[in-house]
């Protein structure tokens, strides 16, 4: 595991919590709109300076009583096999624990749950289930995704569900299926694609939905699931 980021305050990232974000390098998807490039492509990974696990506990250890909680990202943290005694270690140290996955990792995900080392799921659903392919290499990836959805939702803790729309990848047909995929969630968030940095530069040219292109996604998604808003 690399600690490639530490952002020491977020007063957004865990909802109704103050909390930090920690970054971990690497991620087993490709997605041409991803922010993080610098998580993620190994040559980039590289040049990311690191933050040593003692640093960062020694943060949280000053933290105790200022922040409750610790948001785990990436990349995609559950790639990562010691984030078991990483997240234990920040329980430990009485901080609440979320966690952003793409849910490819249903194994690590039942792992964190069973250990009662998760509060909070943020999962995101990239594509429709049959169009996964077009970020991961692997096969039998859309098989992974279903599996996370069926953990989270049955899982106890609190969760969300999320889709960054992104312009010439996502219709509304598309947002229906994702939104189908999770039918009967607590929370579906829809989030605009803002083009600052992206893993494939041609799309930073590609121009953020407009606010009607979004209230016509939500109409679309709404009646699958129990709460629909955009982010
Ligand atoms: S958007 Fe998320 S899942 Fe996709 S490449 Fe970036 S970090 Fe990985």
């Amino acid at each position: 595991m690399k600690i490639g980021g530490l952002q020491k305050l977020t007063l957004i990232d865990y909802p109704g919590k103050l909390a930090c974000t920690v970054f971990l390098s690497g991620c087993n998807f490709r997605c041409s709109w991803c922010y993080s490039p610098e998580l993620v492509l190994p040559e980039k990974i590289e040049g990311q300076p690191e933050v040593k696990r003692d640093v960062f506990f020694d943060f949280l250890e000053k933290r105790k009583g200022k922040i409750e909680g610790v948001v785990i990202c990436g990349g995609e943290p559950l790639i990562n096999e010691d984030l078991l005694q990483f997240a234990k270690k920040i329980k430990e140290k009485g901080f609440s624990v979320k966690v952003d996955t793409n849910g490819s990792r249903p194994e690590m995900l039942k792992a964190l749950l069973k250990g009662k080392l998760l509060d909070y799921i943020a999962m995101d659903l990239k594509v429709p289930l049959n169009r996964y392919q077009e970020i991961s290499r692997k096969k039998g990836e859309a098989e992974k995704i279903k599996e996370s959805i069926e953990v989270v939702m049955g899982s106890g803790v609190d969760y969300e569900f999320r889709t960054t729309l992104v312009p010439e990848i996502h219709k509304k047909k598309d947002v229906s299926l994702m939104a189908e995929a999770i039918k009967g969630a607590e929370i579906y968030f829809l989030q605009n694609f803002f083009p600052e940095k992206t893993l494939e530069e041609s799309f930073l040219a590609r121009k953020p939905f407009t606010k009607k292109e979004l209230e016509d996604f939500k109409k679309v998604a709404e009646p699958f699931v129990k709460k629909c808003k955009i982010r």
